[in-house]
């Protein structure tokens, strides 16, 4: 689906974009097929796709894959769906806020596969509602906000490292991100994007209930950014246990939550777990 292509749909709809919704449409055939690709997409495949918007994403997905599952919002943009993949069997489209749907509709993604051009300004809790499912996707590949994708991949110590980091980690293994320039999108975003690709973990670092208190502690470390680590976690935690922890772990007494890996942040939800 091209730009004039795109066009001809909204004129013949009168559809006016909706800014609040995120709505540009990516129309530059090679981002697409690389998005695609990172999704390394094969037809055993179920895919789920966020935003799907007039469908250039999903057309190509179709065609890899056995199934597609598509969550819009804008049911004027259902619409258009509806009637261009009319013959398409293997396509499932939901009208709704894909947020609020994940959160009521919680179910065992571990076989499917994420790859959307997600509306930004609900990219990050989709993402981290999706790697806190009790089954996540075996692959995340996202184009979302370049800021953005490059908080979910940064490293611990760097400016970008932060709760977003370790929430996405935790479950899966940053392969990569490519940036998108604006001129691809119709119209064009305000902001820079980037399509991300995270593979989830052979083997989970915690349990479920474990991942839950690691979210509390992660939180809770990074809820003033330039307080020290264990003053904010003692107003949860005995400050003796979390000092026994911190020399167990290596984490120096005056280290602030940014300095901290996912490593040793696992290693003190466990510490922290023991009877
Ligand atoms: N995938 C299309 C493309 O690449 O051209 C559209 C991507 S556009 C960045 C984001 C899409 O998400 C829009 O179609 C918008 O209507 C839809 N959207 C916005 N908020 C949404 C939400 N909460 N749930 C589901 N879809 C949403």
């Amino acid at each position: 689906m091209n730009l004039t292509e795109m066009r001809r749909w909204l004129d013949l709809r009168g559809i006016q974009l909706t800014k609040s919704l995120g709505q540009n449409f990516l129309h530059d055939g090679n981002q697409l097929r690389r998005i695609v690709a990172a999704g390394e997409v094969v037809p055993e495949d179920n895919v789920l796709e966020i935003g799907p918007g007039l469908g250039p994403l999903t057309e190509l997905l179709l065609a890899q894959t056995g199934q597609v599952f598509a969550i819009e919002k804008d049911a004027r943009l259902v619409e258009v769906l509806r009637e261009r993949f009319a013959s398409t069997p293997n396509l499932t489209l939901l009208t709704a806020d894909a947020l609020r749907w994940l959160q009521e509709n919680p179910r065992d993604w571990t076989t499917w596969k994420l790859v959307a051009n997600l509306p930004y300004s609900v990219a990050s809790p989709i993402l981290v509602e999706l790697a806190e499912a009790d089954g996540p996707p075996e692959r995340l590949v996202a184009t979302l906000q370049l800021e953005v994708a490059q908080r979910i991949a940064a490293e611990a110590g760097t400016e970008s490292y932060g709760l977003l980091s370790l929430l996405l980690q935790l479950r899966y293994e940053p392969r990569g991100w490519f940036k998108i320039p604006g001129s691809c999108f119709f119209p064009a975003p305000d902001v820079d994007s980037a399509c991300l690709t995270l593979v989830r973990r052979p083997r989970p670092l915690l349990t479920h209930a474990e991942a839950k208190v690691f979210t509390q502690l992660v939180k809770l470390a990074f809820s003033q950014r330039r307080k020290m680590m264990l003053k904010l976690l003692k107003t949860r935690w005995p400050e003796d246990q979390l000092q026994s922890a911190f020399t167990e772990i290596g984490i120096p007494a005056m280290a602030r939550g940014e300095t901290i890996d996912l490593l040793r942040y696992v290693a003190l939800t466990r510490y922290l777990m023991r009877p």
